[in-house]
């Protein structure tokens, strides 16, 4: 939040006529809290009231101006009670269609009227129509007044009307116009001049009122000159401060943790395979970071079942050989449970002692947990969300590590941060995420980062055989399901809904696996899903594991992270509701071992243009790069990467898809600006970022 000293100063808000108290507590929710904010507030798009279109030649889906005669006035009860008014103008004719109206205005539309209107041009059964169209009668021999510019549609939240933001911004805009509001550009002139950018003042202006001969369609994909100077300036705010957070996060302390060997050597002599040089290349990284006086803050991209997990446990025996406490922290209960065992068949064998933290533990175990965490007695500390609440204190923490960091925030990620500062000392960082995106993205969305990449996946996998199978053939995926088991195969069922609520898909899942169980009298059957207890998803999990299950029925839970190696067919219900990285989250959880494994996507009904080309990227593709590059086609990045990862997903004007290519440029502006124009680093945040930056001092 700004402070509200804001409105005190020039650029109150309080100061525009039509703005009071009420209003200007509106606009804050579109992150307005001056006038200044208000120029940045730009137009979605735009009205062209300059002429008077001839009805002959309207086309479909146009937003037009039109003025035309009432021919003919009527209600009609089709499946809804509305009003018809066929105007017309000598060249053509139109119907408007009212859903909602009053008597005073079935009146006001009677025969011989005349009207001028407003709206987008629709097929109709009888020709041509608008719905809910603004309007206006004329007088008798009025000629409408046309407007001499193209009027800009805002973006409005609920008590701020159109209009009213347009009168705002009106009186705003007069002052940009007459130099009473001065804006500095921030971009250097040496580089403005280079690519013959607009000023600040020029380029909003154009924005806000483009003129007459204005490409509309430029405009309103936001290709124009201006707009792109501003895109430019906006994804170079957001470099600078992601840099910003860099610069300061390396200037902090951290504790230097030599690598002994002592645990790490016994650790790898018994694992039952050898790293692969992806993950040893990965792993040399962060021993170096490690060593250092400041905080790593190493992020590791590995698609689904490159290794990471064992990549992650040599990291923590690094940081307990020197002497200090590790972290994991995992999105799910289900997987951190997993970690947590997985850890303790690792760990204890080393003499080490872990401990286990979530939110669903009971007051006494909980109790013991924290005395555990905060007297440094337990060294492995696993666990969910709870790990960074307020009762846990950490002894000498070392090491954090964030598994799938995609399921977290940049905020979620500091305050564990936080959690292990022991004076100006902070603990070294490891994000491990199997979201790969591209490298491009990467440098900007994760420009506060260091990245490796596993970049292979351990030997021996077969890759995943997908097929596309609509719902009607389910019979035959059931028969299919009994074949597996009765060659000794595992079998994920995925039960998915949209609904987000855990009790419905709990329930759906709950029917299909007695539905199952019914039609597969020999095959052992079991169920797990988010409303199990504890304990409860433990035994599934590991009665499964143990191969005492042969189908193991499951919600979405199964999602990230579990490794079940015997499992090598997996049935995805409703695969055409997910999306791909969800997807491949889920087929990653088969083709783990040394069997051949299938993935089966059922799908419901008559499939989406888009839905259609994911389920086709599936069974064409096992390499997670390349279908997060399809998914970033498909869905563009702030979907990808989930508004909630970083303050940068949510930015006013660019668009990390569709600007891409303007990334290398920013990058180099950025350094430019770092050497020659220091003082325009803070300014440029404030003005782009503004409230949004408190995550840098979470
Ligand atoms: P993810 O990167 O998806 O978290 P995991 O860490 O769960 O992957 O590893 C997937 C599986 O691969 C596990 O069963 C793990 O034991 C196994 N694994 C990891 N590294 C190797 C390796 N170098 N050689 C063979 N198997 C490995
Ligand atoms: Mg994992």
């Amino acid at each position: 939040m700004k402070s509200p000293s804001h409105t005190d100063d020039a650029t109150s808000l309080l100061k525009l006529k039509g703005v009071g108290p009420k209003v200007a507590e509106k606009l804050q929710r579109l992150d307005i809290y001056n006038q200044i904010d208000l120029l940045f507030h730009l137009p979605l798009r735009y009205q062209d009231r300059t002429h008077i279109h001839p009805m002959g030649s309207l086309k479909v889906a146009s937003e037009v101006q039109v003025v035309g005669e009432v021919q003919l006035t009527e209600i009609k009860y089709a499946r809804r009670r509305m009003l018809l008014s066929r105007i017309a103008d000598g060249t053509g004719f139109l119907t408007l269609r009212f859903f909602h109206f009053s008597n005073a205005q079935k009146d006001l539309l009677k025969r011989g009227a005349r009207l001028l209107c407003y709206g987008e041009v629709r097929r109709g059964k009888a020709g041509l129509e608008m719905t809910h169209p603004e309007f206006r009668i004329l007088r008798k021999d009025e000629t409408p007044v046309l407007d001499d510019r193209l009027s800009p549609v805002y973006p409005t939240t609920e008590g701020v009307h159109q209009l009213t933001l347009r009168n705002i911004m009106a009186q705003v805009l007069e002052h940009l116009q007459n130099d009473r509001l001065h804006l500095q550009s921030l971009v250097p002139s040496d580089i403005r001049k280079k690519y013959h950018w607009p000023s600040l003042k020029q380029a909003l202006l154009y924005i806000h009122y483009p003129p007459l001969e204005a490409k509309l369609d430029e405009l309103e994909n936001g290709e124009h000159i201006s707009q792109q100077s501003l895109v430019v300036e906006e994804l170079l705010a957001h470099h600078l401060s992601l840099r910003q957070l860099r610069l300061s996060m390396q200037q902090e302390q951290a504790m230097p943790l030599l690598p002994t060997g002592k645990l790490s050597d016994r650790f790898l002599a018994q694992l039952p395979f050898t790293l692969t040089a992806a993950q040893q290349k990965v792993l040399d990284d962060i021993e170096q970071d490690m060593q250092q006086d400041n905080p790593m803050q190493r992020l590791v991209q590995g698609d689904v079942g490159s290794g990471k997990t064992v990549v992650a446990a040599l990291a923590m025996l690094q940081a307990i050989e020197a002497g200090f406490q590790a972290v994991i922290m995992a999105p799910t209960e289900l997987l951190a449970e997993q970690h947590y065992r997985n850890f303790k068949n690792w760990l204890e064998p080393l003499g080490l002692k872990l401990s286990w933290l979530s939110g669903k533990l009971k007051t006494a175990q909980r109790r013991e947990a924290l005395q555990q965490i905060s007297s440094g007695e337990g060294q492995v500390i696993v666990g969910t969300h709870a790990l960074f609440q307020q009762e846990v204190s950490y002894h000498r923490l070392g090491l954090v590590v964030i598994d799938e960091q995609h399921r977290f925030g940049v905020h979620q990620r500091l305050a564990l941060r936080e959690k292990g500062q022991q004076g100006n000392f902070y603990p070294h960082q490891l994000i491990m995420t199997a979201t790969p995106i591209p490298r491009t993205l990467a440098m900007t969305a994760y420009a506060d980062l260091d990245c490796s990449v596993i970049d292979e996946l351990p030997p021996g996998r077969i890759p995943v055989e997908t097929v596309v199978i609509p719902d009607s053939k389910r019979s035959a995926v059931v028969q299919r399901v009994e074949h597996a088991v009765q060659q000794g195969r595992q079998i994920y069922w995925v039960c998915t809904l949209i609904e987000e609520s855990e009790a419905l898909q709990a329930q759906t899942a709950e029917e299909t696996a007695s539905a199952l169980a019914e039609a597969l009298q020999d095959v052992r059957v079991a169920l797990v899903h988010g409303r199990l207890k504890p304990e409860q998803k433990e035994n599934v999990m590991q009665a499964f594991k143990n191969g005492d299950i042969d189908l193991l029925v499951a919600t979405t839970v199964i999602e990230v992270g579990v490794d079940v190696p015997n499992a090598s067919l997996m049935i995805i219900e409703n695969a055409e509701r997910l999306g791909l990285s969800q997807l491949h989250q889920l087929r990653g959880r088969v083709g783990r071992g040394s069997n051949e494994s299938a993935c089966v996507l059922m799908y419901q009904g008559t499939l989406s243009d888009t839905a259609r080309q994911r389920l086709a990227v599936m069974r064409e593709t096992s390499d997670g790069f390349e279908i997060a590059r399809k998914d970033l086609e498909i869905r563009g990045p702030g979907e990808v990467l989930g508004t909630r990862q970083t303050g940068l997903m949510q930015m006013r004007i660019a668009d990390l898809q569709r600007d891409q290519h303007l990334l290398p440029l920013v990058s180099e502006i950025a350094s430019h600006v770092y050497q020659n124009y220091p003082e325009n680093i803070e300014p440029l945040i404030q003005r782009w970022i503004g409230s949004a930056t408190r995550y840098v001092s979470v």
